[in-house]
């Protein structure tokens, strides 16, 4: 497994919302939301549970981004 930038605070990864074009903000790494918060999570992101090891093995590093906006949460995958 690489190191990834936005984990370690290398860098910061801007993103923009689909649904209104807001900065997103970072919230953490997907994995420490499945650890924690598992049985919250919406739906949608429960799916991409079943494309991690396909994910691992590319080396991207799965992060919650939320839009202050309108609240979307959205999961960007940084290259690590
Ligand atoms: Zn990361
Ligand atoms: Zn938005």
């Amino acid at each position: 497994m690489g190191i990834c930038p936005v984990c370690n605070g290398l860098e910061e990864k801007y993103f923009t919302c689909s649904t209104c074009g807001s900065e997103l903000e970072e919230a953490g790494r997907l994995m420490d939301f499945f650890d924690d918060y598992s049985a919250y999570m919406p739906i949608d992101l429960m799916k991409l549970e079943d494309g991690y090891p396909e994910d691992y093995a590319k080396g991207l590093c799965p992060h919650l981004y939320k839009c202050p906006t309108c609240y979307s949460d959205v999961v960007q995958f940084i290259q690590e």
